[in-house]
């Protein structure tokens, strides 16, 4: 069984997780056709209806110049999708449009008809009521896809249903959240994004993939792409943090590790990149929230791990829960048709997100089931996620004429293309060996990816002049303090597939271990738990801190705290641990401080009195052995923050990727509170700007320093940046040079701002990076190409461009970079620089 979202909990009577391990949580437009668009589309008239079907029926993909998959694409794959088209009728079609959730018996509940009241939809708990029996509807050719069945046994149960006993044999497609991992779990996605190595995370994902096939799941939720720069929503946890071009190249490398060339091949699924679009916007954080922000905005922030997941062939996309400009993302064409199919040649199929062609009623932009599903259908949803809508609305829609035909079959073209892409028509059952435990073979490189993902933030020196970390042989005895250092549930994350605590290492076994093959005492105190106000184990833990020669801290969130449903308003320690924090640094003792989390945390107080932090995430099946090998040194820290960490939760939305404003505070030292004309500048009176641990920040145990960051040459000319669309146009390169006593790896970052635009830019974006691993004393010149892609922004039309500007170029090792060149791009009044 695997751990579930909030919903499938409920579904399947089972609010918190069982031991057996379940999910626990869990292009060219101008804006007046923009908002035309968008406002049509929401209207319930003919006019609406028609104009759907236009859009639907004009193969919006086929106008793009490429279609994004190549495989769904093949020519012999469309003629076996033509055979059988014609063979299926009006059921079996919308058969293969719905997808149910598997509770573990044969009757499998589905949302609730709609209720007389859309206010009343709200407390709609899918288990309710009409519980659909998917054995029955696999055995009628009446199902496509199932989420949540996991196990060889129980998916070839279905499979042989659809396959054996249907009239068309049409296979199910099994769809999981494996986000990051099956059985071997690495770290939850935003730790995976801290270390900047995407092909780090192609490895774990493929191999997620390979354990995955043998069950039988041949479809990952996943990857979640929503740019997120306010960490109260904890689905913050599941993407790549704040930025567009480290979310893009996340993106690819999932894609490139789930599918690999060929998606037939046995170790392969299908990807579904989530959740289109901008979800990670949800006002003040709040989950499923309203998203409202320019076209501009959009495609230059949010947009863009989206489209290079396209680009680079994800076979399904899944639809938001939130509304975008007023249009539910789940029924919205300007995503769904024109950009999606249109702009980027998606030609894979798009599922709604859990019920959410249900939740259009609760958004107010569907009256009943029937309007509901002709917005999500006609605007571009293909499959319906557990709505129970479609194949309940569907048939009376075609009949009227509400709904063209040609929109359903095109639908089912989508969902046959990949099913026929991925072999499931000759390999329909799960083959193998199954996997059912972490795999010994892949514990490496989920430990490596857990090394990578820590972020050192604090590393003061203590009285000898040496950094606290990395622990010594003089620190003989280590006291283990806090609620994470034990607790292996924990470890998994917020998604931790059919991930096993049993299989985990926690920071105490570890450390346990170690003691007892290297010697030392390890005196271990849990202090509190993570969210109680007991302080019945503060005496054990002072205690064990007076009597140790260094302290090391585990605190932090529960993995439940952040993921799906996970919003937080407070960004502190949870519970009294920070009391807990404040009682164990009076001892005056070093204290390491591990912080485990979903998200950035403020860590204020931590950064002023405690010697080391670094920031763990949930790290997990290797998370001990991983925490012990950094903590030891015999890794040095290497990851950097894929997100700001505030001083205070007031600050948020924080990101180093700001625009610029009229009056910014130069010069004026923030920690004060204003004097005289000191208050007029874009600034708290009680909080710096600034971030406590900044974008792209993260230490080592040795040291980094750069120099000769230069560009290739001073000037383009606007001509050719604009005819130049495949080559860089630039070279920005820089020496970085390892400074300390030991090898080490740095992320050398790349970070571009664009002054005299049409439209103001951010102050700085990045642009590049690179892992570099140099001994000590050595150096390396590092490149980064800059092109069209790096150096355009979208204007007033909503258009890529580029115009004649000035351009400056940090690289460093963090946003706060600040050895610089720069270079111009001349109109053609202007003499150029044909270098
Ligand atoms: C989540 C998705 C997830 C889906 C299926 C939804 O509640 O938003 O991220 O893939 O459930 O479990």
């Amino acid at each position: 069984m695997l751990r579930m979202n909030s919903m499938n909990c409920h579904a399947a009577g089972l609010i918190s997780r069982p031991a057996a391990g379940f999910w626990t949580n869990s292009r060219v437009h101008s804006i007046l056709a923009w908002s035309t668009l968008c406002m049509a589309m929401a209207g319930f008239g003919p006019y609406a209806a028609a104009q759907a079907a236009t859009l639907a029926t004009s193969h919006p993909e086929s106008l793009a110049a490429h279609p994004s998959n190549a495989q769904l694409a093949d020519p012999k794959i469309e003629a076996r999708v033509d055979h059988l088209l014609r063979q299926m009728t009006l059921e079996e079609k919308i058969g293969q449009l719905v997808q149910y959730n598997d509770t573990g018996d044969a009757a499998t509940p589905a949302a609730q008809p709609a209720a007389k009241k859309p206010g009343a939809l709200a407390a709609v708990n899918p288990a309710t009521a009409n519980r659909v029996n998917a054995m029955q509807l696999a055995t009628a050719g009446q199902l496509g896809s199932m989420l949540n069945t996991i196990g060889a046994e129980r998916t070839n149960t279905y499979q042989r249903l659809a396959v054996e006993k249907s009239r068309l044999h049409i296979p199910l497609l099994f769809g999981a959240d494996v986000i990051h991992g099956f059985r071997t779990i690495y770290p939850v996605p935003l730790g995976l994004a801290a270390s900047f190595d995407p092909q780090l995370v192609a490895a774990v994902s493929h191999m997620a993939a390979e354990e995955a096939s043998t069950a039988g799941v041949r479809w990952f939720y996943s990857p979640m792409v929503d740019i997120s720069r306010d960490p109260r929503w904890g689905r913050t946890v599941e993407g790549a943090g704040e930025d567009p071009y480290l979310g893009a190249a996340m993106a690819r490398a999932y894609i490139r590790g789930y599918q690999g060339d060929d998606l037939s091949q046995p170790g392969s699924v299908a990807a579904s990149v989530k959740h289109f679009a901008a979800y990670g916007a949800a006002e003040a954080g709040r989950e499923y929230n309203t998203t409202d922000m320019s076209e501009i905005r959009l495609r230059q922030v949010y947009l863009p791990p989206y489209q290079a997941a396209i680009k680079a062939g994800a076979a399904t996309i899944m639809s938001a829960f939130n509304s975008l400009n007023g249009v539910p993302c789940t029924a919205n064409p300007l995503l769904l048709s024109k950009i999606l199919r249109g702009e980027w040649g998606f030609n894979g199929f798009v599922v709604s997100d859990y019920t959410a062609v249900m939740e259009l009623i609760n958004h107010g932009i569907a009256l009943d089931p029937a309007s509901a599903t002709r917005k999500a259908i006609t605007a571009g949803v293909d499959v319906d996620m557990m709505s129970h809508f479609y194949d309940t609305q569907l048939p009376a829609l075609i009949r009227s004429g509400q709904v063209p035909m040609s929109v359903v079959d095109e639908a089912v073209r989508r969902v046959l293309r990949v099913k026929f892409a991925t072999g499931l028509f000759e390999h329909p059952y799960a083959e193998g060996v199954e996997v059912t435990a972490a795999v010994a073979a892949h514990r490496p490189l989920v430990r490596k990816a857990a090394e990578e993902s820590f972020v050192l933030l604090q590393n003061d020196k203590l009285a000898g002049g040496e950094s606290l970390l990395p622990l010594s042989p003089a620190h003989r005895r280590v006291a283990l303090i806090g609620p994470l250092a034990g607790d292996a549930e924990q470890m998994i994350g917020a998604w931790g597939g059919a991930g096993a605590d049993r299989d985990t290492v926690t920071l105490r076994q570890a450390l346990t271990d170690r003691a007892q093959q290297a010697g030392g005492t390890l005196l271990y105190a849990k202090g509190t738990e993570i969210d109680d106000p007991s302080q019945a184990g503060f005496p054990a833990a002072v205690q064990a801190a007076q009597a140790a020669d260094v302290v090391i801290l585990a605190l932090g969130e529960s993995s439940a705290m952040s993921g799906e449903g996970g919003s937080r308003a407070h960004l502190d320690l949870p519970g009294n641990q920070q009391q807990l924090l404040e009682a164990v640094a009076a001892t005056g003792k070093p204290v390491v401080l591990l912080v485990f989390s979903g998200r950035p945390l403020v860590l204020d107080w931590a950064s002023k009195h405690v010697a080391a932090i670094m920031a763990v995430w949930f790290p997990g099946t290797e998370a001990g052995n991983a925490l012990a090998s950094v903590l030891y040194g015999e890794v040095s820290p290497s990851g950097k923050l894929p997100m700001s960490f505030p001083r205070a939760v007031g600050q948020e939305p924080l990101y180093y990727n700001q625009f610029p404003t009229g009056r910014p505070p130069t010069g004026i030292d923030l920690f004060k509170p204003p004097t005289g004309q000191e208050r007029f500048f874009s600034r708290y009176i009680d909080v710096p700007n600034s971030a406590l641990f900044p974008y792209g920040y993260g230490l080592s145990y040795s040291s980094f320093a750069y120099r000769d960051v230069k560009v290739s040459r001073s000037s383009i000319p606007l001509p050719q940046a604009l005819a130049n669309r495949s080559t860089p146009l630039v070279e920005a390169t820089a020496t970085v040079i390892n400074t300390g006593d030991r090898s080490a790896t740095e992320v050398v970052q790349c970070y571009v701002r664009n002054l005299g635009a049409s439209i103001e830019q951010p102050v700085r974006s990045l642009k590049g990076f690179e892992r570099v691993t140099l001994a000590p004393g050595e150096s390396k010149q590092v490149s980064f190409p800059l092109g069209f892609n790096e150096l355009s922004f979208f204007n007033l039309e909503s258009s890529p461009t580029i115009e004649a500007t000035r351009y400056t170029v940090w690289i460093g090792g963090s946003s706060l970079a600040s050895q610089e060149a720069a270079f111009e791009v001349l109109s053609p009044a202007r003499k150029a620089d044909f270098h």
